[in-house]
């Protein structure tokens, strides 16, 4: 439908309403009409699609992610919507190796038989042990080092390391910081500690040669490659294996180093080995997809509202991780979106840009490159909305609404007047911490920032495993984000007055 067209019918027609009632009738007309064309098979579909093996689970790096982000591509140039990337592509580069893991590996405990002989326990995939996502290729068997945090902070007086010896050996880590207080300013000055980059770099520093990392049995490759760095994570049975008959236990120790910032390592005596199966890729290179639907209003062009999420996921650890819920599904939201919105023909005075992002999971890459390349003047970006796991309940959740009213009150009369789903919001609160969504790196570059969330959840979430399929998804409230988003944001894009933040 043409919309232009559409009102120079209606308005040549004699003693027709007033131009104004005109218009504001068909804009309801125009809005409803793509309004009902969002459905719960579009977003299925496309977590389905996304989630396929052909893309592998879209590492940052890997030529599946490539692929994948040359699908996106494809449908917002048939869907009309322009190029905002390099050199008049969707595509905005840059580089990052990535790590292929070909096996799951193995990871077994020796435990003495008499006599020189060792019995091998084995440990299972994916509960009792994960792959190391960043780990060398080869194989490690040496004894266990329990090393607390593996951190090493001599402005606090703090050194995991301190007058122990892990040289070939295995060190046994736990993730974050003995600090706990990441509402504290204080926390700022051991969020270096915190990265998952840090810690494996600080071992290998320390000549560890291996690393049991305590951190969930899930994918993780937000950490260094090392290349005689063999590790993976492990779970609660190797972790109870290591402490049985220590008398006590990784969290009562925990307990102790967190109460007196005072390390507590010490050797186990227990001797392990992990095997694994990688190929390390220095040469490869990640994008994030831009698409922008441009402002009609010669002065408001130039705000945007962005619109976004992160298009990568954690890759195959030797096992499909297929991302369908983290995050196909923020991804098929906003091409829900973005196709009505497209479609719509309803001029925008304000200009929109979709925005998928790569490299989120291997450390908010995407997001911090757009920061320092962004193709609108940073006064003029109006806000950035988040979407990270979308997918899944009955109920919106707009996160930092109360921190932007003027932003905010879109999405309630969107909701109000078309969805009728139970939204909540929330206001942000100071956290020091590790930033751990895109959403952070736009809101720490002062662009106001809402995620959006869901409540109510309907299914059970495996988080960066091989459990996280479409059949994990609940489409039809993906459906209504889509919807939602683009009734708020038409709204938004086209509002007279300046919106106030
Ligand atoms: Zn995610």
């Amino acid at each position: 439908m043409k919309y232009p067209a559409l009102t120079i019918l209606l308005m040549s027609l004699p003693g027709f309403l007033s131009p104004v009632a005109v218009a504001q009738d068909e804009f309801g007309d125009a809005l409803m009409k793509q309004f009902h064309l969002i459905t719960s098979k579009d977003a299925l579909d496309w977590v389905t699609e996304l989630s396929s093996p052909k893309y592998n689970g879209r590492l940052s790096g890997s030529p599946e992610y490539i692929a994948a982000s040359e699908w996106v591509a494809r449908n917002l140039r048939e869907w009309g919507i322009k190029p905002g990337g390099d050199n008049g592509s969707y595509f905005q580069w840059f580089d990052k190796g990535y790590n292929e893991v070909h096996e799951t590996g193995s990871l077994y405990m020796h435990i003495p038989a008499g006599e020189g002989n060792v019995i091998k326990k084995y440990y299972t995939f994916p509960d009792q042990f994960f792959p190391g996502m960043t780990s060398a290729n080869g194989e490690i068997t040496a004894e266990v080092v329990y090393i607390g945090y593996g951190v090493s902070a001599p402005e606090h007086n703090y050194d995991d390391y301190k007058g122990i010896d892990v040289s070939g050996k295995i060190v046994l880590m736990n993730r974050d910081v003995p600090y706990k207080d990441a509402g504290n300013p204080e926390y700022a000055r051991w969020v270096q500690y915190c990265y998952h980059q840090y810690k494996l770099e600080n071992a290998v520093k320390h000549g560890a040669a291996g690393m049991l990392y305590i951190d969930g049995t899930h994918a993780n490759p937000n950490i260094s490659y090392d290349p005689d760095f063999i590790w993976c994570g492990i779970g609660r049975e190797p972790l109870n294996d290591i402490f049985a008959g220590s008398g006590t236990s990784n969290e009562e120790i925990l307990e102790k180093i967190n109460e007196s910032m005072k390390p507590r390592s010490f050797g186990t005596g227990v001797i392990f080995t992990i095997q694994a199966e990688t190929t390390w890729h220095p040469e490869g290179r990640v994008c994030n997809v831009i698409g922008i639907i441009e402002g009609t209003d010669p002065q408001l062009k130039d705000e945007v509202i962005i619109i976004g999420g992160h298009l990568d996921g954690v890759g195959n650890c030797g096992v499909l991780l297929p991302g369908a819920l983290d995050n196909a599904s923020g991804i098929a939201d906003i091409l829900g979106t973005a196709k009505a919105m497209a479609l719509s023909g309803i001029p925008l005075k304000r200009s929109v840009m979709f925005l998928f992002i790569g490299g989120e999971e291997v450390g908010l890459l995407g997001s911090q490159f757009y920061i320092d390349h962004p193709r609108f003047a940073w006064e003029k970006t109006l806000c950035y909305i988040n979407l990270d796991m979308v997918g899944n309940g009955t109920g919106f959740f707009i996160g930092s609404g109360k921190n932007y009213p003027g932003i905010y009150r879109f999405f309630e009369e969107a909701n109000r007047e078309y969805l009728h789903r139970d939204m909540r919001t929330s206001e942000a609160s100071d956290n020091y911490g590790r930033p751990r969504s895109d959403g952070i790196i736009f809101s720490r570059a002062g662009i106001p920032t809402l995620g959006i969330g869901i409540t109510g959840r309907l299914k059970p979430v495996y988080y960066h495993q091989p459990g996280d399929t479409p059949e994990m998804v609940t489409p039809e409230v993906m459906e209504d984000v889509s919807k939602l988003l683009y009734v708020a944001i038409t709204k938004m894009a086209r509002e007279d007055e300046p919106v106030i933040k």
